[in-house]
């Protein structure tokens, strides 16, 4: 079957990594010469946002899939159109790239998400209470495009675009549930991860799974995960983050329609990983058992501060020494601070060895130049 992928980045290059077992040909779009997957598929270089570009590599492909959820969503439709099965559809993907629209399904669908209210040029008066979390509607990736507004000196700051004006939440832990959906209906849930942020990048940093979370928590998860199947009415592997609030109650803070940084430690942590879950959700197969075997963890191999250019893993050779100690790198020549670069993922039997392992490990690489 001749998949196609939009984006070339580190996600793509995983789900291909897993599915080479199978037989399959794997075409992949992105701007970069240097994509994380331009010499390990076929690769077109162009641009994953323009109509025609996104028209053209589609229409001869069986299915058409998506590593980054900032593509041509009219394109898709029009493959959809064409004939093309497009993996998940241009309809969901477009409701995700718009935050309002997001929020809005959230709302009609009865998934708990945090209060919020439309800023669109519509309303002249802000209601929201301070503080609250300004969200663009659309550009955001990575806590761009996202901002905390706590004081009236703040309200200067605010965006003039588009854009969503949500509660801020009290975040106890913020949670991730990798959720999947074939084309016949079946779905499946993988255990639910912990993300550990570093509050300078904004970009995740620890991702720990199993969590231990009491009863009444997990139930509202699988209330949260089964809402969302049943509404989505699309084929996909969609990356749930969630909030867990000081007391208690959970909220989605949103969704990706797609691969997702939380769900590498099931790489070596699951039964099957979120790749083999794509790669069968995109050729709609029976999907995969994701029982978390052991604790696992995966630490974000990013750019150091004041480091561009070509890259190197300061430390690695000692990594490589560690037992249940799993290096995944992207392929990526040039470094820059914050660049997401690899990953490494690490086993234990317990959440605190893995915690020293996890620490242990950051503490032995840098990513510098
Ligand atoms: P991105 O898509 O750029 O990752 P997010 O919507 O996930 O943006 O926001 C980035 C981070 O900002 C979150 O991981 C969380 O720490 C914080 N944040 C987002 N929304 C809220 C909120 N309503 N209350 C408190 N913190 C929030």
């Amino acid at each position: 079957m001749k998949i196609g992928i939009l984006g070339g980045g580190q996600l793509g290059r995983m789900l291909i990594q897993e599915a080479l077992k199978y037989d399959d040909e794997f075409y992949t779009l992105d701007p970069a010469s240097d994509a994380p997957c331009h010499n390990i598929s076929y690769f077109t270089q162009g641009n994953f946002n323009d109509y025609d570009t996104v028209l053209e590599f589609g229409k001869d492909k069986d299915v058409v899939t998506i590593e980054i959820e900032h593509v041509n969503a009219d394109a898709l439709a029009e493959l959809e159109n064409q004939g093309v099965k497009v993996v998940p559809n241009s309809q969901i993907i477009k409701t995700i790239q718009q935050k309002i629209l997001q929020k809005k399904f959230y709302e009609e669908n009865n998934i708990p998400s945090p209060e919020f209210e439309i800023m669109d040029g519509s309303s002249d008066e802000i209601k929201m209470p301070l503080p609250f979390v300004q969200k663009m509607n659309t550009g955001g990736y990575d806590g761009k495009g996202v901002q905390v507004i706590r004081t009236n000196e703040d309200m200067k700051n605010l965006w003039t675009q588009d854009s969503v004006l949500e509660k801020l939440v009290d975040i106890d832990k913020e949670l991730s549930v990798i959720v999947a959906r074939n084309e016949n209906g079946e779905t499946q849930t993988f255990p639910v991860t912990e993300m550990v942020a570093d509050p300078k990048l904004n970009l995740l940093d620890f991702n720990v799974c199993p969590v231990h979370l009491t009863e009444e928590i997990e139930e509202q998860i699988d209330s949260i995960t089964e809402k969302f199947l049943a509404a989505v009415n699309s084929p996909g592997l969609f990356a749930i983050e969630l909030f867990l609030d000081k007391k208690g109650k959970v909220w989605v803070n949103e969704t990706a329609p797609r691969l997702h940084n939380s769900g590498h430690q099931s790489q070596e942590g699951n039964a099957n990983s979120q790749f083999e879950q794509m790669y069968r959700v995109v050729k709609n197969l029976p999907l995969a058992d994701t029982d978390a075997i052991i604790y696992s963890g995966m630490l974000n191999l990013v750019g150091a501060e004041g480091f561009s250019g070509k890259v190197i893993y300061e430390g690695m050779e000692e990594v490589l020494k560690l037992p249940e100690t799993y290096i995944h790198l992207y392929g990526k020549t040039e470094t820059k601070p914050g660049r997401k670069m690899g990953h490494i993922n690490v086993l234990a039997d317990s959440r605190e060895e893995l915690m020293e392992k996890l620490i242990q490990v950051k503490a032995m690489v840098r990513v510098i130049a």
